[in-house]
């Protein structure tokens, strides 16, 4: 039997009911990360770890006596920020493809599946369900807090340090497809007429099809994309 005390810190106690000093006894000695991800805690969401006061990594073993010290993970810069939300993100989806993150949703995936494919795309998972964050092969991840999808995305932007990457229209929301430029003249469907008589500009799917232009809709996904970035930025 090994007794170990976690001591949790930043906002990582919200996770685990609000506990932030928690003892421990478990069968037999064990990792750092296997210790913490007991408590329900991804390690997509573990930062710096100390054992007994000293730095640490995940893979340290623990012995009978013991104390980890837990931050939560930091913001910090993706080589590429490529994402895959699980299927209850489907509206923060929109929003990061709206921003021009390349991002899969895709309700016919079930876990196993999901964590494939963010496997061997090199692909950030979002979600709200752990149990997904804490498959061993997943490396980076975040889980998500909020229920509002533009708080989600604030979530996002902030752990990841994109604020200053969002620029909208940049994929299309409904399929995740490249946005091509395209003139008037160019455009290969039919424009609503009413729209015809005053625009000029245009984006197509590249892969869909679907034409998005500077009305309403964009207006105000843009508006409300640039409020989460100006909230991410905020701390
Ligand atoms: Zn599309």
């Amino acid at each position: 039997m090994v007794t170990l005390r976690i001591v949790l810190h930043d906002d990582l106690a919200d996770l685990v009911g609000g506990r932030r000093d928690v003892v421990r006894r478990l069968p037999a000695p064990t990792s750092v990360k296997d210790a913490v991800e007991a408590l329900d805690i991804p390690h997509v969401e573990i930062g710096q770890v100390a054992l007994d006061g000293r730095p640490a990594t995940l893979t340290d073993r623990i012995h009978d006596g013991a104390r980890i010290d837990v931050r939560s993970a930091t913001p910090h810069d993706l080589a590429n920020a490529r994402f895959v939300c699980d299927q209850h993100l489907g509206k923060l989806a929109r929003l990061l493809r709206f921003c021009g993150f390349d991002t899969v949703w895709d309700r016919s995936l079930c876990e196993a599946a999901l964590a494939l494919l963010a496997i061997r795309e090199g692909r950030v998972v979002l979600s709200r369900h752990r149990a997904l964050l804490q498959r061993k092969a997943i490396t980076s991840g975040l889980l998500v807090r909020g229920d509002r999808a533009d708080d989600q995305l604030v979530e996002v932007l902030r752990r990841f340090r994109l604020a200053g990457r969002v620029a909208g229209p940049g994929r299309c929301t409904a399929c995740n497809g490249e946005l091509m430029a395209t003139a008037k003249a160019d455009v290969p469907v039919p424009i609503p007429p009413r729209t015809a008589a005053w625009l000029d500009d245009y984006w197509i799917c590249a892969r869909c099809g679907k034409l998005f232009w500077e009305g309403t809709h964009v207006e105000r996904l843009r508006r409300r994309v640039a409020a989460a970035a100006a909230r991410a930025t905020a701390g």
